[in-house]
């Protein structure tokens, strides 16, 4: 893509009134624009990110047996008063209001109170279980203050997955492949990701979160130094320095932000919806469930807040929104033609590219370059052709090298 066709621009400054710095980082380097607090438009470079994302996520949900289907995030009400959360969170979790017809209505913010009735439909024997569904939706959620960007939205993309059991061991067999699955969507995100426990509710010992340690985020997570010992604050019982309960360990307390959850529901909402299956032996059974999250756009916010620097965003290369930054520098008719043969080239390898050919200066460029964050720039310059090279530079690395066409190719690949 031309940068001289993009008609986003970077800005000098971030919104006054925007506090959060992922979302500072992504409105000055045009990724995205705030609507109002807790809602942002994705621009062309954000949608990019946000988009290979969310392949990511349902690459990795296809591998757990997940089908994809796609759920209305308008409600009606009646569910939600079979399982009591119309009241109970009620408003202070999901928006609620009227259509003209009189009807009460809310928008999603989960969706075990849809997607359990639906189910109900298809199983009916044991032989239709286990089977798993999933969505990837914008959800939206009644915050009183939105402030953390999109970390914490009034409206955000989130993939919600169901598994549906025959047996509790099945379920939890699920349950620990499900685990290897977030982890391996999180690592290909750029984010090192540590499963911490978390409450079950009244209907399982723990449920799960994935925690990203950094000093910007919003939960507290105590975790052994040495185990794989980690709980929340919510429901962790030992302070730092205390002896971890499961090793020699000591105990560490981190701010951490949670990028994805999953929950053993088991029959919590099988039971409010009396959706049972016929066993072999030919009794009605109550069907076992479970419900997996991961937020693509608190994904996206998380990472910005991990990978930055002082200049801007620093992109993981698996969803940066394109591999590489070439920069055309200087304005002779030789640079124009060089670094357009670059670009050419770079596209008929299929290579990501984003050609930097507008009239500006060499610094405006490079600074726009480091906000905006590829993993590799490349600079063709007056310089760069008098010995034959281009420049290369990763954009977390501060050396650049000159390298010929030859064995710039080879390195991209
Ligand atoms: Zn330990």
């Amino acid at each position: 893509m031309r940068q001289s066709k993009l008609f986003t621009k970077t800005l000098k400054q971030a919104p006054k009134e925007e506090l959060s710095l992922n979302a500072q980082l992504l409105i000055k380097a045009g990724y995205v624009d705030k609507l109002m607090s807790g809602a942002y438009t994705y621009l062309p470079l954000g949608l990019r990110v946000l988009e290979k994302i969310k392949d990511i996520v349902r690459t990795e949900m296809n591998n757990l047996g997940g089908q994809e289907i796609l759920m209305p995030a308008l409600l009606p009400k009646e569910p939600w008063q079979k399982t009591g959360r119309w009241d109970e969170p009620g408003e202070e979790v999901m928006f609620q209001f009227q259509g003209r017809s009189g009807k009460d209505l809310g928008l999603g913010w989960t969706h075990e109170e849809i997607v359990t009735p639906l189910m109900k439909q298809f199983v009916q024997s044991y032989k239709d279980l286990p089977v798993a569904v999933y969505q990837i939706q914008d959800k939206f959620r009644n915050e009183p203050r939105a402030k953390s960007g999109l970390l914490r939205g009034l409206e955000f993309s989130m993939k919600d997955l169901y598994s549906f059991h025959a047996n509790e061991d099945d379920l939890l067999e699920y349950y620990e492949k499900s685990k290897t699955a977030y982890l391996n969507i999180f690592k290909h995100c750029g984010l090192e990701a540590r499963i911490v426990e978390a409450s079950g509710g009244d209907f399982s010992k723990f449920s799960h979160e994935f925690q990203v340690f950094t000093e910007y985020g919003e939960d507290t997570v105590f975790y052994c130094s040495k185990c794989d010992f980690a709980q929340n604050d919510e429901i962790c019982e030992l302070k730092a320095g205390d002896k971890c309960p499961e090793c020699e360990g000591e105990i560490k307390e981190a701010k951490a932000i949670e990028v994805g959850n999953i929950f053993p529901l088991k029959t919590k909402y099988s039971k409010d919806f009396d959706f049972t299956f016929t066993d072999k032996e030919g009794k009605q059974k109550p069907v076992i469930m479970g419900c997996y999250g991961i937020g693509p756009s608190r994904v996206l916010g998380s990472v910005v807040e991990v990978h930055h620097d002082d200049k801007g965003i620093i992109w993981p290369e698996k969803i940066a929104p394109f591999q590489v930054h070439l920069l055309k520098i200087g304005d002779s008719d030789e640079v124009d033609k060089a670094s357009e043969n670059l670009y050419q080239e770079l596209k008929e390898r299929e290579i990501e590219v984003l050609f930097d050919d507008r009239e500006e200066s060499a610094g405006v460029k490079f600074n726009d370059s480091d906000l905006m964050g590829l993993p590799v720039r490349l600079v063709v310059s007056q310089k760069t052709l008098k010995k034959q090279v281009v420049e290369y530079k990763f954009r977390k690395e501060e050396n650049s090298e000159e390298l010929s066409q030859e064995e710039l190719f080879s390195k991209l690949k």
